[in-house]
């Protein structure tokens, strides 16, 4: 028997297989889960009799797997599977207005459903789709679609340490070169950095000049002076967005942003919003925000710089009926940026980091390059000054300085993952309860029960050579089932369509 066969045999001999893979599926095949040890009883509140008890003793390997979590597809596929699936259906309620949330726990027929307040109507709500990003901060090597990198007309010219200022050869886009500086020495590293570490607040501001560039935007459209208060009494901007490294290590930014109407007796309903607030001026309203929004940089160096938008920009009409109206592309693009990272190897510094409590320049240097790692090391060195203690910038070194969360919504945009988690969970009870046991981590939410648990950390990954393995087929199995489950679907829609199509004919 080979070394591999050996370390599955292991697995497969035992005779909690099946309670192990039930374990796993409940993991959502995630590739590093967490181990626990202990357990939980849920409990009458009233009249303190237990109803169910769970304890790891009785579990395979005395441990209880719990997902990473992670939303980077290269740190745990599975979990960052799961986190894209959820934001496409945190987008997608936005912007098609679906009145449920379906979990994205189980694989096609098992699933469940949430009740959530987004309104249908917002389907016909003016929205935008919206890409900003970080203006220059030095000449970078690009792609221009076979056309020469930097062309000068006298290429002999050359910089202050002695490099050309121009490029003459011809790069592939997915080339390592494109978003490097032309020359690392004449590229403003820190303000970079200081760029990324108010990119949040910029976008905060940019939020605000939004909303108060509605009303020059209205008095426009409506042939009469429109105050601030007058707009925000009748309209209110709601957003997604998702934060996603370019390849020049500096943050850029998409956006749906939606134009609602507003409830005066309940601030929290959305509405439609008055005719004349179109798709247009929702656009003129961004473009002005855009234009306008800064934030002034501190100067740890004595150079003066403001942060603003760069010029690379894009406004786009996604409303239905507009010139975009594939809003299921819209939502999966979205949901593909908000597990994306910059580079996994930056993010693995910040464990490293952590551990040592210092920077590994040459480890660094070596696997993500020289621009990223000066990057890194600019924010690492610029945190260490008093001055620019509130941006944290030691602790967000790794993620260049950006201090944000790669993926926000406003507070009425959509659903939140928080309730689609929630189905999940309700789901999952349901299928412990359909199997004739009692779930300890029930759905009742009433308050008649009480969880009372006792955990310990037991580790990470999977305890055998050979689980991981098994797991990755599990997942890959899955997988199939799923995508034949919804091909099913599709098909049995066709159909319906079809007969549909028929029958008005007839
Ligand atoms: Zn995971
Ligand atoms: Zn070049
Ligand atoms: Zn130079």
């Amino acid at each position: 028997m080979s070394l591999v066969e050996r370390a599955l045999m292991d697995r497969y001999r035992r005779a909690d297989l099946p309670v192990w893979k039930r374990q796993v599926e409940r993991a959502r095949f995630c590739s590093n889960p967490v181990r626990l040890s202990g357990g939980a009883a849920s409990i009458d509140a009233g009249t303190g009799e237990v109803r169910a008890e769970f304890a790891t003793s009785d579990q395979p390997d005395g441990v209880l797997l719990i997902a990473c979590g992670d939303r980077r597809a290269s740190v745990c596929p599975s979990c960052a599977e799961v986190y894209r699936r959820d934001m496409w259906h945190l987008v997608a309620s936005g912007v098609s207005g679906r009145m449920s949330a379906t979990s994205s726990g189980g694989a096609g027929a098992r699933q469940d459903t949430v009740e959530v307040t987004v309104p249908s109507s917002v389907a016909s709500h003016p929205r935008l789709f919206v890409t900003l990003t970080a203006p220059s901060f030095g000449p970078v090597h690009s792609a221009r679609g076979g056309g020469v990198c930097r062309p000068r007309r006298d290429m002999s010219r050359k910089c202050a340490h002695g490099r050309p200022l121009g490029c003459a050869l011809v790069h592939d886009a997915d080339h390592p070169i494109v978003g490097t500086p032309i020359c690392v020495g004449c590229y403003d590293y820190v303000g970079a950095v200081l760029w990324n570490a108010c990119a949040g607040e910029l976008w905060r501001r940019t939020r605000i000049a939004i909303d108060r560039a509605l009303a020059p935007a209205a008095s426009e459209v409506l042939g009469r002076p429109v105050t601030v208060a007058e707009v925000r009494r009748q309209l209110r901007t709601s957003y997604v967005k998702v934060a996603e490294f370019q390849k020049r290590g500096l943050v850029h930014l998409h956006a749906v942003i939606r134009l609602d109407g507003t409830d005066p007796d309940d601030r929290g309903r959305i509405t439609e919003p008055p005719s004349w607030a179109s798709a247009n001026l929702l656009a003129a309203a961004v473009a002005r925000a855009v234009d306008a929004a800064a934030v002034a940089l501190p100067s740890p160096d004595g150079v003066m710089r403001v942060a603003s938008w760069g010029p690379q920009r894009d406004i786009t009409d996604v409303s239905a009926g507009g010139p975009v109206t594939d809003s299921r592309r819209l939502a999966a693009y979205l949901a593909k940026y908000a597990t994306k990272t910059a580079s996994d190897a930056v993010s693995a510094s910040r464990a490293l980091a952590r551990r040592f409590h210092r920077l590994h320049r040459t480890w660094l240097r070596r696997t993500v390059g020289v621009h990223l790692a000066r990057m890194v090391e600019t924010a690492w060195a610029l945190g260490s000054r008093r001055d620019l203690e509130h941006l944290n910038l030691r602790k967000w070194a790794h993620c260049l300085g950006f201090r944000g969360h790669f993926a926000t919504k406003s507070r009425v945009y959509s659903v939140t993952l928080g309730a689609l988690r929630a189905a999940r969970r309700a789901w999952r009870a349901r299928q412990t309860e359909e199997s004739g046991q009692r779930d300890v981590w029930g759905t009742d939410d009433d308050g008649s029960t009480l969880v009372v648990g006792r955990w310990a950390y037991a580790g990470r990954g999977y305890v055998k050579a050979g689980d991981a393995m098994i797991v990755e087929t599990m997942a890959r199995d899955h997988a199939v089932a799923r995508r034949e489950y919804r091909e099913l679907l599709r098909r049995e829609r066709q159909a319906r369509e079809r007969v549909a199509e028929c029958v008005a004919l007839t």
